[in-house]
């Protein structure tokens, strides 16, 4: 089983996709992680990516799509994989099809702790600011088009991001386990 998970920015996708990989056995991978990973590491992806991050602009796609690709194909992929913030643009969720088929943010009361649920609160360096408000834009004009082609194709399943953890948490089981079950039936 592959879980996509799009969201608009600061949603909570990763802490999902991080239970989800727990539970099913499925290996999580976070586009953007394996770009920190790369500016970290001073690779040459990491060098040519930073600029775009540093900006909350989307890396190109001839930059991304391989990348992403490149960590599907490997052996601790085979079970499955959780994608979180892949795809974000049509081309991505296009070509990402084709590979697997060849095989609200207000201030909390209490600072630092989530109101909904009491969990600790972080923020990103790329998660404030002009970065922030671009990838915002970003997410409204191009990922939004990923939800319409995932839709046509009876894919798309829609959780709300705005309640706590758990909550979240349970909706996506709750998902899961209705397209497991009509899966097994047909
Ligand atoms: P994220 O951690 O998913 O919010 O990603 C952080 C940043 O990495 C984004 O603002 C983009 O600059 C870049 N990025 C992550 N995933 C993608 C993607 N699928 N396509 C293009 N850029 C991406």
């Amino acid at each position: 089983m592959d879980i996509l998970l799009i969201g608009a920015p600061g949603a909570g996708k990763g802490t999902q996709a991080e239970k989800l990989s727990q539970l099913f056995g499925l290996r999580h991978i976070a586009s953007g992680d394996l770009f920190r990973k790369a500016f970290e590491e001073q690779t040459e992806l990491g060098l040519k990516a930073q600029r775009y991050v540093d900006l909350g602009e989307l890396v190109p796609d001839d930059i991304t799509i391989p990348m992403v690709i490149r960590h599907i194909e490997e052996p601790e992929s085979m079970n499955g994989v959780v994608l979180d913030g892949f795809p974000r643009t049509l081309v991505q969720a296009q070509t990402l099809d084709a590979e697997l088929q060849r095989f609200n943010r207000k201030p909390p009361k209490v600072d630092g702790i989530c109101d909904l649920d009491g969990s600790k609160l972080y923020q990103r360096p790329d998660d404030a600011g002009e970065a922030m408000r671009r990838r915002l834009v970003i997410y409204f004009n191009q990922t939004v088009q990923v939800l319409e082609y995932y839709s046509q194709q009876q894919k798309l399943r829609e959780i709300d991001g705005n309640q706590s953890i758990d909550q979240v948490h349970k909706a996506l089981m709750e998902e899961i386990n209705v397209y497991t079950s009509s899966a097994a039936t047909s």
